[in-house]
């Protein structure tokens, strides 16, 4: 797997990009795609943290403990895939996609399932504002949650795409040593020449978590 020896900064905000790019080893089109995934994985584990699944979880096929676990490997997903095809030094929208992803991580997790909405009641408050953005007055393609996770609607509003992710980037403030952990650890998965875990291989996951899944589903507790 190469060199993992970094200099990180000590301290720093959350805006990634500048810190880690370049990625040393970072994954590229000419590496071959290692073939270890049949010759093994865990069953009934986290496939992000090695935690083991309740029983309900596992029987459903349920690969992850949590939903930060699972957004952890799919931004680790993005991360390799945006690194090997070359969006991630070439595109800063990229750059500020996965700085954001990795915000909402150490915010614990998105809560996508909590924020998601009816395309019924996300059309009611693009109708409510116009279609226009609140907050810049640009056509509105996203609606924001003005602050927590409430659906109610008043807080929502329609935003541009622009103004949203500058609101998820607004409040920058120092890492915690543990965000700062989390957060090299996440890099160094991203960089790995071939992938740290299953769950992190970006070639090869949306063929293997069905199989795992399927064996989950199918292995008897003991
Ligand atoms: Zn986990
Ligand atoms: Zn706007």
């Amino acid at each position: 797997m190469g060199n993992n020896e970094t200099e990180h900064t000590p301290e720093g905000d959350l805006t990634m990009s500048t810190i880690f790019w370049p990625f040393r080893n970072a994954p590229s089109k000419s590496d071959t795609v290692v073939d270890y995934i049949d010759t093994g994985y865990n069953v009934n584990l986290c496939q992000n943290c090695d935690k083991e699944l309740p029983q309900d979880s596992s029987e459903r096929g349920i690969l992850f403990c949590s939903e930060k676990c699972q957004q952890t490997a799919k931004t680790v997903r993005y991360g390799r895939s945006t690194a090997r095809d070359g969006r991630y030094e070439n595109d800063a929208t990229v750059r500020e996609a996965l700085d954001i992803r990795i915000v909402m991580i150490l915010g614990g997790g998105y809560p996508e399932t909590a924020r998601r909405l009816t395309p019924e009641q996300r059309e009611a408050i693009f109708v409510r504002d116009g279609r226009v953005c609140q907050l810049c007055g640009a056509p509105a393609t996203e609606i924001d949650h003005i602050k927590g996770s409430s659906s109610s609607p008043e807080n929502l509003q329609a935003v541009c795409r622009v103004c949203n992710m500058a609101k998820a980037k607004a409040s920058p403030r120092l890492a915690t040593p543990e965000e700062q952990a989390e957060v090299y650890a996440i890099f160094d998965r991203i960089r790995a020449t071939q992938p740290t875990r299953i769950c992190d291989d970006e070639r090869r996951w949306d063929k293997v978590w069905r199989k795992i899944s399927a064996d989950q589903k199918g292995h008897r507790h003991t």
